[in-house]
């Protein structure tokens, strides 16, 4: 059996990375979205387990002792992480993962998860994304301003990533996430004993 592909999605926060990747999982069953742990508190309509582990800073600071984290960063002010075990499972079982992670942790991946494929979302422009981030309604004045400050270092990491996706209109920009997911599990490394098998039993010929 081959093991999953694996997807780091980056974005400065508002961009739309959130509602690609639901697309993407609830158009794929093979697609599994990489549950972190984060000392922020829940918005609105999240669960616990199934957008995150939401967790206290006193438990987050214990599991990075313990090793739980394949990385971890601060990120807008609160502790983000992607737990090891969880992903390898994942990953063993054949599913494809999907992070959506800040770029530091993408940078961390990088030198951990090389095959892994990375993908940045980028907004428009700034007026979209400050549009984006007061429509969607869940966060504070404070917590705007602090991810509109990010954005702009976010964005100046672009370079180390695999491809990069405008999101302008949404459909567009899921074709072409589309696309992205669908060229790496055609690569050889998403199915590196494909040709074995389908020579499994094949005669040799003679020449000519
Ligand atoms: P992120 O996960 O990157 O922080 P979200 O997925 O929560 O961002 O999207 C931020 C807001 O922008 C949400 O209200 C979402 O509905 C909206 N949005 C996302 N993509 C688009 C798009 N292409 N056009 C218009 N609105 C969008
Ligand atoms: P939000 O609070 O909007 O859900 O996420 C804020 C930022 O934290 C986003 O850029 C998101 O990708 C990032 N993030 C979420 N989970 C993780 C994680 O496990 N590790 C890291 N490094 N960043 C994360």
């Amino acid at each position: 059996m081959s093991s999953g592909c694996l997807y780091v999605l980056c974005a400065p926060s508002g961009t739309g990375k959130s509602t690609l990747v639901k697309r993407l999982i609830g158009e794929f069953p093979g697609v599994r979205f990489s549950i972190s742990h984060t000392t922020r508190a829940p918005r609105e309509g999240e669960e616990h387990g199934r957008d995150y582990f939401f967790t206290d800073k006193a438990e987050f600071l214990r599991l990075v002792e313990q090793g739980h984290f394949a990385e971890w960063a601060e990120v807008h002010g609160n502790c983000y992480g992607t737990p090891l075990s969880f992903t390898r499972e994942l990953a063993a079982k054949g599913f494809d993962v999907l992070f959506d992670i800040d770029v530091q942790g993408a940078r961390q991946l990088k030198a951990s998860l090389p095959e892994a494929c990375f993908v940045m979302l980028l907004p428009p422009s700034r007026q979209v994304l400050e549009e984006r981030l007061r429509g969607r309604a869940t966060d504070s004045e404070e917590t705007i301003r602090k991810r509109l400050r990010n954005a702009r270092g976010e964005l100046e990491t672009a370079g180390m990533f695999d491809h990069w996706i405008v999101n302008d209109d949404l459909d567009a920009a899921y074709d072409r996430l589309r696309a992205v997911y669908m060229a790496r599990k055609l690569t050889p490394a998403a199915d590196p004993g494909l040709v074995e098998r389908l020579l499994h039993g094949w005669p040799r010929e003679e020449n000519g």
